[in-house]
């Protein structure tokens, strides 16, 4: 006899739903934005250096530059590329869709390449097969927290016909991680992080990038200003040049406050969310019913997502049934990622590119994000892995294992 389904009028799990995602916040992090609320510096003031000083010196890159959003930061690196209308980006349809989109912000075009199959991290050798005399970058994701494989990568890179191009990393889940014991900030030409409460560590909304480049970084803080030169604080009169069209991009000093803070808990973040995925390793590796993502040992991932993914073959239903009945019991799923080119915006664009990426569209129909955050504790855990026990038991089909 199987539980009876919460979704089936059964008792649930949990009665308040577990989010997948969530910030968190402490009482050092509340006194930091007080003490910017309470400053002559609501933005554009000297709390930004210093949280883009914390975030260079913890990833080992030389610049940080902070942007308003991780999508604002990916469309400043694309800008920084110098891309033109018809130059091409290869990138990962497994991703949100901010990080094809900001290709497309600069005139030039997206065009994906498939996934590996264990990882959905890009695969290097779709990567080469994509790369035309007009590719001009290649934009790697490192998805649910672990790096992509940057040294294959940089091969491909090297090889491209017009000589080597520079890779774009959208770390937006994984800063902290390390590759081959490089830190996430070094691996790639430029490196692009979101600050959104979901992620890593948050400023609310906010992003930033970061390069070795001082040409690139100088260009970057410019994008973010309007494509002024010199900031505000460098002025000595009323006189500023524009010299190239750029946005306000800015991140406020409120915000860069609360980044500063939160920057000093980046190991205690990283610590919870590796001994929690550790935690799900264990309960879930060789589960009937899931298979888990694959980790390369040369990686040691960030882990801003849990990802599973089904084995439809022994349930007797899809994603979507198994989704709504882990909501029911209080376990709040959710789905990373619809492929980007998917959504009917991409569609209508690329048409052709329907069914041209099975490995992402194939792992779309089984994916499934468990919650995980830094502050949620074993007994959420727990929880989460009995209600996926409960759910995939009742769902059992024709399988016996
Ligand atoms: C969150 C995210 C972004 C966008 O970042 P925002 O800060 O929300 O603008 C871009 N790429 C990926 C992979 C993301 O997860």
């Amino acid at each position: 006899m199987t539980a009876r389904l919460a979704i089936d009028g059964g008792t649930p799990v949990r009665s308040k739903v577990l989010p997948y995602a969530h910030q968190d916040i402490n009482e050092a992090d509340l006194a930091a934005v007080a003490d910017a609320l309470r400053s002559d510096w609501l933005t554009t003031g000297p709390r930004v250096p210093v949280f883009e000083e914390a975030l260079a010196g913890a990833t080992g890159a030389k610049h940080a530059v902070a942007y308003s959003s991780g999508t604002a930061a990916l469309h400043g690196a694309m800008a920084s590329l110098g891309l033109r209308p018809g130059d091409e980006v290869v990138t990962t349809p497994m991703t949100f869709a901010a990080t094809a989109n900001a290709v497309l912000y600069v005139g030039a075009e997206p065009r994906f390449a498939d996934v590996e199959p264990g990882s959905m991290l890009i695969d290097p050798k779709a990567v080469a097969n994509a790369i035309t005399p007009r590719t001009r970058a290649i934009a790697a994701v490192d998805y649910a927290g672990q790096p992509a494989d940057y040294d294959a990568l940089r091969a491909v890179a090297n090889a491209a016909p017009g000589g080597p191009i520079p890779i774009v990393a959208d770390a937006a889940h994984s800063l902290g991680a390390t590759w081959h014991d490089r830190p996430v900030g070094t691996l790639a030409d430029l490196t692009v992080l979101s600050l959104h409460p979901a992620k890593i560590l948050t400023t609310g909304e906010g992003g930033a990038v970061l390069t070795d480049d001082d040409d690139r970084a100088a260009f970057l803080r410019r994008f973010r200003n309007h494509g002024i030169g010199a900031e505000l604080a460098a002025r000595r009169d009323w006189t500023y040049d524009m010299v190239e069209l750029g946005y306000n991009y800015r991140l406020t000093d409120v915000m860069a406050a609360l980044g500063t803070s939160q920057m000093t808990r980046l190991d205690e973040f990283l610590a919870a969310r590796r001994r929690l995925a550790a935690r799900y390793t264990q309960a879930l590796a060789g589960h009937w019913a899931v298979d888990i993502q694959a980790v390369n040992p040369a990686s040691d991932p960030a882990w801003h997502l849990f990802v599973v993914l089904l084995r439809l073959d022994r349930l007797g239903v899809d994603r979507g049934v198994v989704y709504r009945a882990m909501r029911a019991e209080g376990i709040g799923a959710n789905v990373h990622y619809i492929p980007v080119h998917r959504h009917s915006f991409y569609r209508k664009r690329y048409p052709e590119l329907e069914g041209s990426l099975p490995v992402a569209e194939s792992a779309y129909e089984r994916l499934l994000t468990i919650p995980l955050f830094s502050a949620m504790t074993d007994g959420d855990l727990d929880d989460t892995v009995a209600a996926l026990d409960k759910v995939t038991e009742a769902y059992r089909a024709g399988w016996r294992g």
